[in-house]
């Protein structure tokens, strides 16, 4: 009997599916991480039923991948990925099956799974199905390949990040045959979306062993078909150096942004595909570190970068100089700030307007940058008097 809660919540489905005649089990990911003790996230089942044979079997469901087989099904507010069994066959472009085909052999569809640790299956009973030796490997810490690895990923190049990601989530070792073939088709995967390679580079870079995902990234010659980094190995290799285990997946970007981007902040994460609002984010960060270093930490710095940027670049500044972390500090001096945005100024631009009698125009943005810094520097307090005041000895008004 299987005594983990989400295992427990799943059991109905696999058993209403084994009530109308078919096969189904627990597979991939969450099999291997009960396997480890390692915490679950999701829960995959495969079944030899048709998608549409599942949807009649439940009363809701949702078509998630109906083309790969894959129908997600509701029970109790929680959805539950339910495959057909499948094999892909002919990989004309190193990426993606020209077929699925659905098989009603579980064996059938473990052979087409990436590595042996992901290729386990488990009963409603909890007994384990394991053709390719999974569970030796997960005792080993070896990541393998199911059969051939220079065919699996001439198959599909992405399972090569994969490897690196799981390096770094489970600080498994690569099998040689594996690692060799990993080395001769490093190529390949210059065919591979780069929404795709950003996803796994991201789980490689939350992952607690980062420098081991790194490290293979550059030993085997996978970075040179990763944006931005083709002709970075020696960076990548100090990177990997570095104590990274504290920073999340932000803080690892910025290191990297500032370690290999050579000055082209933007283009650099753009070629990575992210989302405005992160590239927004981390090249924030990285001009904060910029900052912090001709600067240092000044009051004005921290109130014009704001507190998520100036945490981000403090936590990557500690690592790259191999001290203890001091956001701490920092977070402090923020509390410490006599304003934190314009918003808290006790002068605002109708102010200003009504001790001028100008025009609203830039010339206001100016004046309360001027009393900003005045503010920061501690020469003046926050008060609508001093704020006057100050703008008159600087002959604004
Ligand atoms: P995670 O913890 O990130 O969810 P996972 O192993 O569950 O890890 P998923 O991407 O969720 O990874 O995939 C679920 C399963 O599907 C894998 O365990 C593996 O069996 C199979 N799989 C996923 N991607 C591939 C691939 N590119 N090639 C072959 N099999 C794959
Ligand atoms: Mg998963």
């Amino acid at each position: 009997m299987i005594d983990h809660p989400f295992f427990k919540e799943a059991l109905p489905i696999i058993q209403a599916l084994e009530e109308s005649g078919h096969e189904a089990y627990f597979v991939g990911g969450a099999v291997r991480d009960l396997l480890l003790h390692r915490p679950i996230h999701d829960i995959d089942i495969a079944t030899s039923a048709l998608p549409n044979e599942v949807k009649t079997i439940f009363m809701h469901t949702i078509d998630v991948g109906i083309e790969h087989g894959t129908i997600l099904v509701l029970r109790d507010g929680c959805g539950f990925e339910v495959t057909t069994f499948r094999t892909e066959s002919e990989y004309s472009d190193f990426r993606r099956p020209d077929e699925v085909k659905f098989v009603r052999s579980l064996h059938d569809d473990l052979k087409r799974r990436d590595f042996t640790m992901n290729a386990i299956a488990m009963t409603a009973e909890g007994k384990l199905i394991d053709p390719f030796n999974g569970q030796p490997d997960l005792t080993k810490g070896i990541i393998r390949t199911v059969g051939d690895a220079s065919e699996r990923f001439s198959e599909d190049a992405l399972r090569m990040m994969r490897a690196a990601r799981f390096m770094s989530q489970l600080s498994f070792e690569l099998d040689p045959k594996t690692c060799k073939a990993l080395v001769d088709h490093a190529p390949l995967l210059s065919h591979i979306a780069v929404e795709r390679k950003l996803n796994e580079m991201d789980k490689l870079l939350s992952a607690p062993d980062k420098a081991a995902g790194l490290s293979i990234i550059a030993q085997t010659g996978l970075y040179a078909f990763l944006p931005g980094l083709a002709g970075q190995k020696k960076t990548i290799e100090r990177i990997a150096a570095l104590q990274l285990q504290p920073l999340s997946v932000n803080q690892m970007w910025i290191l990297i942004v500032y370690e290999a981007a050579a000055g082209d902040i933007t283009n650099f994460l753009r070629g990575w595909r992210m989302s405005s609002r992160r590239v927004k984010r981390i090249e924030k960060g990285v001009r904060t570190l910029n900052r912090v270093l001709t600067e240092g930490w000044t009051d004005l710095l921290l109130y014009e970068m704001q507190l998520e940027a100036a945490v981000d670049c403090a936590e990557a500044m500690a690592v790259l100089d191999g001290r203890p972390s001091f956001s701490k500090d920092i977070i402090s001096r923020w509390h410490a700030l006599p304003i934190k945005s314009r918003s808290d100024l006790n002068a605002t631009g109708s102010d200003l307007m009504e001790w001028t009698g100008k025009p609203r125009g830039a010339w206001i943005k100016e004046c309360l940058e001027l009393v900003e810094k005045a503010i920061m520097n501690r020469e003046i307090n926050n008060t609508k008097e001093q704020i006057k005041e100050f703008l008159l000895s600087c002959s604004r008004l």
